[in-house]
C-alpha cells in the first residue's frame, strides 16, 4: 500500500517537473497559492463620552485597518456584542433552550427593559471618507466598502456610534452583584477578525475572543468622581490623580475627566470604573507595575484579602514569566468587576468578595491567560480547550508553587473529571464550536479538564522536561500572532524529535479513549492489551516475587522514537497489534501500567495486576 502510494506520487510529480519550464516556475505557484503566515492589523482611535446617570454613551471611533491577507476584502464586518442583552438575542434564546444554562443568564436577558438592555448603534460609518452602507445583524455589523482593500493596503474607517451599559448579566455591565459601577468588556464596535480561514464574524451566544492585533488610544470622559482601572497607559497620569499621578495633580475644571489610555500591540481593549475604587500598586521586580482597583466599602476582611493578594500577584507574575515567557506589557491590573473572573489585554475582571483562595486562585487562572489566549491568540471559539485548558493547567501549577498545596492531586482530580465525561456519552470533541455543544457542562469539561490533561499528558508522552521545552518554544515562537492547535503539536515534534500528530488528532480531534489493561502474567512473561482506540506508548513497573521492582517502557512504534526516560526501554507497540508480551529475568509477583498516573486512560480497574 506504502510502496503504491508513493509510485503514484512520483507519477504525479514527475508529471509536474516536466512541464515546468524552470524549478522556480513551480515554487512561485505554490507560494502564491499556500502563502506564508500573515495576520491583518488595526489601529483604533476612540473618544469616549460617558454619562453615568443613564449609562449611555456616545463614541468616535477612527480606525486604520491594513490587510496583509493575499486577499481582496470587498466586506468587513464588526462585533457590536452589546446587542446580546436585549429580549430574544441569540444569547438570550440560546441561554433559554440549552438543558443545563449558565446561572448567570438563565432567563435574565428576556425581562430586561428598554432602559436595562445594552446597545451599540451605528450612527455613521465612512470608509476613507466615503458614506459606507452597513447593516446590523444581532450582534454583527454587516460593512459593504465603498473601495475593496487591495492585499497590503489600508482603509480608514470613521464611525459614530451610541450606546447604553446593560444591567450586567454576563462578562460585562453596570452596578454588578458586588457594586461594582461599570465593567465594560466588548463594550465597543470591535472589528472581526480576518484570518486564514476568512472571516470570523461570530455572533456573541457565549465566547467571544477572537480579535485583531493592533494599537489601541482611547479618550475615555467620565465624571471627575469615577477611577478607571483599563489596558492601556495613562497618557496624562497628572492630570487625572486617583492614584496614578506622578508629580502634582492639576485637574482641569469641569465635572468630568478625560482619561487618555494608549495600548500597544494587544486585540482588546477592556476597562471599569466606580467611584469607591482603592487604587494600590506595586512593581515586580524587573517586571511590570501591577494596579489593584477594589471597592473600599467591602468588609474588613475582604480588603485584607486585596491586601494580601498584592505580593503573591507578584509571585504568579514571576511564575508565569519565568516559566511560560516573558510578560511583555509594562502593566497589569486585577480589577474588581464583572461575574466571575475574565481576561483582558493587560489586566482581568475578577469578582472580590470570596476568601482569599477564591481570590488568589482565579486572579493566578485570569493571569495566566494573559498567556494562553491573550499573547498565544488561538481562536478562543474554536480551540477553547487550548485557551481554558492550557490556563487551568498553569493556574494551579503555579498555585500549588505559591501556595504549596499538591499539583500531582490537583492534576489527578482533573483526570478524573475528563474521565467522568469521556464516560458520560455527552463528550463532542474538541473540534466542535464552543456555542455548538448540546450540554454546556460538556463544553467546560472539554475546554477547561481535557485542555488540561493535554498538556499533562504531554509530559507523559514526550518527557517532562521536553514538555516544559515545548510551552517555552511555542510562547517563543507564536506570542503575538493567532497560533493553532497544529502549531503546538508541531513544536512538541521539533523539540522533542517524536512524530506527534496522533495525539493531536485522537485526543483533541476525536472522542477516542485510552484505555489499556494487564491480561496476563505467566512466570515471567507479562501480556499487556489495548482496549480503547487511541494509541500511547506504556510506562509499566514489575513488581518481582522477591520483592525488587523495575521500571519498563514501552515506545509507541508510530512517534518513531523514545521519550527521554531512566526506564529499561524495550521493543516497540505498533498500535494495530491488540496484545503486548515482554519477558523479564525474573518471576513476576505484579504490575502496574502508569504508576505516574498521567495516562488519561478511562479504565484504570485493569492497569494493575
Ligand atoms: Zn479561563
Amino acid at each position: 500500500m506504502k510502496y503504491s502510494l508513493f509510485l503514484f506520487l512520483g507519477f504525479v510529480l514527475s508529471g509536474i517537473s516536466c512541464k515546468s519550464q524552470n524549478g522556480i516556475a513551480n515554487v512561485k505557484t505554490i507560494s502564491t497559492i499556500k502563502p506564508a503566515y500573515w495576520q491583518q492589523h488595526v489601529d483604533y482611535k476612540m473618544e469616549i463620552d460617558m454619562d453615568v446617570k443613564n449609562y449611555q454613551y456616545k463614541g468616535k471611533q477612527q480606525l486604520v485597518y491594513t490587510n496583509n491577507s493575499p486577499d481582496i476584502l470587498y466586506k468587513v464586518y464588526y462585533h457590536l456584542y452589546f446587542n446580546a442583552f436585549q429580549p430574544g438575542s441569540e444569547m438570550d434564546v440560546h441561554s433559554r433552550t440549552v438543558p443545563d444554562p449558565d446561572s448567570r443568564i438563565g432567563d435574565r436577558i428576556s425581562v430586561l427593559k428598554s432602559e436595562e438592555i445594552g446597545y451599540i448603534n451605528v450612527k455613521s460609518l465612512k470608509q476613507n471618507g466615503t458614506d459606507l452602507k452597513y447593516e446590523t445583524v444581532g450582534t454583527i455589523l454587516e460593512v459593504e466598502l465603498a473601495n475593496p482593500i487591495q492585499s497590503g493596503e489600508s482603509a480608514t474607517f470613521n464611525m459614530l456610534f451610541d450606546a447604553q451599559v446593560p444591567v450586567q448579566i454576563r462578562r460585562s455591565g453596570r452596578n454588578n452583584n458586588e457594586g461594582v459601577a461599570l465593567s465594560m468588556a466588548q463594550w465597543y464596535p470591535k472589528l472581526a477578525e480576518y484570518d486564514f480561514e476568512g472571516w470570523h464574524a461570530d455572533p456573541y451566544i457565549e465566547r467571544e475572543f477572537h480579535g485583531v492585533w493592533g494599537n489601541f488610544d482611547v479618550k475615555l470622559t467620565i465624571d471627575k468622581d469615577f477611577v478607571v482601572g483599563a489596558t492601556g497607559y495613562l497618557q496624562n497620569p497628572n492630570e487625572i490623580g486617583h492614584g496614578y499621578e506622578n508629580g502634582q495633580v492639576n485637574r482641569p475644571k469641569g465635572n468630568t475627566l478625560t482619561w487618555h489610555f494608549v495600548a500597544p500591540n494587544v486585540h482588546d481593549f477592556t476597562w471599569a470604573a466606580d467611584p469607591n475604587y482603592i487604587h494600590d500598586t506595586i512593581k515586580v521586580p524587573n517586571g511590570p507595575s501591577m494596579h489593584f482597583f477594589y471597592k473600599s466599602t467591602m468588609p474588613k476582611e475582604n480588603l485584607e484579602n486585596w491586601k494580601n493578594l498584592q505580593p503573591k500577584a507578584v509571585e504568579l507574575m514571576q511564575f508565569y514569566s519565568n516559566n511560560i515567557g516573558k510578560y511583555p506589557y509594562d502593566q497589569y491590573s486585577v480589577i474588581q468587576g464583572g461575574d466571575g473572573g475574565m481576561e483582558y489585554a493587560m489586566c482581568t475582571l475578577i469578582l472580590g468578595e470570596g476568601k482569599f483562595d477564591g481570590l488568589f486562585g482565579v486572579t493566578a487562572h485570569e493571569m495566566a491567560h494573559t498567556w494562553f489566549q491573550f499573547l498565544l491568540a488561538t481562536n478562543e471559539l474554536k480551540h477553547y480547550w487550548m485557551d481554558e485548558g492550557f490556563t487551568e493547567y498553569f493556574g494551579e501549577l503555579a498555585g500549588s508553587h505559591i501556595l504549596n498545596y499538591s499539583f500531582k492531586d490537583k492534576t489527578k482530580s482533573v483526570y478524573d473529571v475528563y474521565r467522568y465525561l469521556a464516560k458520560s456519552g455527552q463528550e463532542q470533541p474538541q473540534t466542535t464550536h464552543a456555542d455548538r455543544f448540546n450540554f454546556r457542562q460538556a463544553y467546560s469539561i472539554s475546554a477547561y479538564y481535557k485542555g488540561y490533561v493535554f498538556l499533562a499528558q504531554l509530559a507523559y508522552v514526550i518527557g517532562k522536561e521536553n514538555q516544559e521545552k515545548t510551552i517555552k518554544k511555542y510562547f517563543e515562537d507564536f506570542a503575538f500572532t493567532h497560533p493553532v492547535p497544529n502549531d503546538i503539536i508541531r513544536t512538541a515534534e521539533k523539540v522533542s524529535g517524536l512524530e506527534l500528530d496522533w495525539y493531536l488528532m485522537d485526543f483533541a480531534q476525536t472522542t477516542n479513549t485510552i484505555d489499556y489493561g494487564v491480561k496476563a502474567i505467566e512466570g515471567s512473561t507479562v501480556t499487556l492489551e489495548r482496549i480503547g482506540l487511541m494509541p500511547m506508548p506504556i510506562d509499566v513497573t514489575v513488581t518481582y516475587t522477591d520483592g525488587s521492582t523495575e521500571d519498563f517502557y514501552i515506545p509507541l512504534q508510530m512517534m518513531r522514537g523514545e521519550k527521554p526516560t531512566s526506564a529499561h526501554i524495550i521493543k516497540d507497540w505498533a498500535w494495530a497489534y491488540p496484545t503486548y508480551s515482554f519477558k523479564t529475568n525474573k518471576p513476576v509477583q505484579s504490575v502496574i501500567i502508569d504508576p505516574g498516573g498521567l495516562m488519561a486512560d478511562i479504565n484504570l480497574v485493569n492497569n494493575k495486576m
